[in-house]
């Protein structure tokens, strides 16, 4: 299948025309998603989380590589073509260049980036949505775990380690831009990844690394393969998650048993940033786990969207979401002197 023939097989997958030829050429796997991201579309403004469902994996990608990307009618959607034949709706670079998240702290050469963010200087509590309406999430790897995150022979085990085989795939766990990929003393070939979400992820211990800094990847996209290298006793992936530095249990948005994102909306509060603190003394205690759950919805409700139209302003915005620039600006990432684009969706609350 040549390039002009997948930009009319896509082009007419967008328009909703799709022949039973062209159908069979992309593959049904692909179609039920074609149906589902057409409704996304048109929900793309309507985000409200009713509960916590857990999110399925996306279909993997292998060593794949971007080989176009097509605008839709939708301005924050764009399509991106891999040279496998399979492609991705995701956000348009157009639509994050407004985002501090992928400026904000970005260093390309130490492993950690945030390290004059104090934890109290943090909030309290912060809802994070994790996947949009796109639901791009895939788990990093499934094996079996042998080291949960917390303390460990009196050092701070800051992520956690799964057993593997030398050269299995190791996956990026949603999409983003790859901030480090390097030989990184201890973690071995490392690669950190930087999501739409604010959070980061870090794959240890690899022995081969198949993206560099600066590359965009997609959410089940190849990144490398398991190894043992760095301070390592045996073939394992080392998998950590942090939220401006601070790593907390990854445990708390994936099931591991499952593979499953546990949740859309995740509530991160500042004492899950403590080594002591784990997900599964919240799940022993039930009450503190209805709790949480129930805080979560509460957020994952109060979280509201406002599509950009003709004339608007954050000033006109704050007042009618009972809100502030300042919170507005901070919620999305942007200044207060920010031009706002026609279409562009902004969080409001
Ligand atoms: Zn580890």
């Amino acid at each position: 299948m040549n390039i002009n023939r997948l930009i009319g097989v896509f082009v007419a997958v967008v328009l909703g025309v799709v022949s039973p030829a062209m159908a069979q050429e992309v593959g049904d796997e692909q179609l039920a998603e074609q149906r589902d991201t057409t409704a996304v579309k048109r929900d793309v403004d309507s985000l409200a989380v009713k509960k916590s469902d857990p999110v399925h994996a996306v279909r993997t990608l292998g060593l794949v590589s971007v080989i176009d990307t097509l605008p839709t009618e939708n301005e924050a959607l764009r399509i991106v073509l891999f040279n496998d034949n399979t492609w991705r709706y995701v956000l348009s670079e157009n639509y994050k260049q407004d985002s501090t998240v992928f400026s904000d702290h970005w260093n390309v050469e130490s492993t950690h980036a945030y390290t004059d963010v104090e934890t109290a200087s943090l909030p309290e509590a912060v809802a994070i949505r994790l996947v949009d309406s796109l639901k791009s999430y895939h788990y990093p790897f499934l094996g079996k775990i042998t080291s949960r995150y917390g303390p460990r022979r009196g050092r701070p085990h800051q992520g956690l380690d799964m057993s593997l085989k030398v050269g299995d795939p190791v996956y990026a766990t949603f999409d983003g831009k790859v901030r480090i990929s390097k030989l990184a003393g201890n973690y071995g070939n490392l690669v950190v990844i930087r999501h739409n979400n604010g959070l980061e992820t870090y794959y240890a211990h690899l022995s081969e690394r198949s993206v560099s800094a600066g590359d965009w990847v997609v959410a089940g996209q190849q990144i490398g393969l398991g190894g043992s290298t760095g301070r390592s006793s045996g073939p394992h992936l080392h998998f950590e998650v942090r939220y401006r530095g601070q790593s907390f249990d990854p445990e708390r948005i994936i099931d591991f048993s499952t593979g499953d994102l546990r949740r859309e909306v995740l509530l991160l509060k500042r004492r899950h940033f403590s080594i002591y603190s784990k997900f599964e003394q919240d799940f022993d205690d039930e009450i503190e786990a209805e709790k949480q759950e129930e805080a979560e919805r509460k957020a994952a409700e109060a979280i509201k969207y406002h599509t950009i139209r003709s004339g608007d302003t954050l000033g006109a915005l704050a007042r009618k979401y009972g809100t502030t620039v300042k919170r507005i600006c901070q919620l999305n990432g942007i200044k207060s002197t920010t031009i706002l684009r026609i279409g562009k969706r902004l969080r409001v609350r």
